[in-house]
């Protein structure tokens, strides 16, 4: 199941929203929530994202113009991947970052 505000994989309840109403069946094409990080753990985690082949994309938790005023690092990124592509991007965070317990812990953060 996938949340549709949220589009976080989870059963039963979505663990973001709390919404059991937005619940329904993924579609394996669409988008599906992979991991927040903050704009450090980003610059390492994208190069490893890219390297996968498979199609991804992120939104900065503010908008482009407040992002200059509040400061860059201070920036979450919500990566999204299409929901059949979403293990192999997780082996491949897992073979890189396997020792970095907070990369680890972000991973599996709605599991
Ligand atoms: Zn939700």
């Amino acid at each position: 199941m996938i949340c549709d505000k949220c589009r976080v994989l989870c059963e039963g309840t979505c663990p973001v929203c709390g919404s059991a109403r937005r619940l329904r069946e993924s579609d394996p094409s669409e988008p599906a929530h992979l991991i927040t990080l903050n704009a450090t753990q980003a610059m390492l985690v994208e190069p490893v994202l890219a390297d996968t082949g498979v199609p991804y994309f992120k939104k900065g938790s503010i908008g482009g113009g407040l992002t200059a005023q509040i400061g860059m690092m201070r920036e979450m990124f919500r990566f999204f991947v299409p929901v059949s592509g979403r293990e192999r991007y997780r082996e491949a965070i897992e073979a890189v970052f396997g020792e970095d317990a907070e990369v680890m812990r972000l991973l599996h953060e709605f599991d």
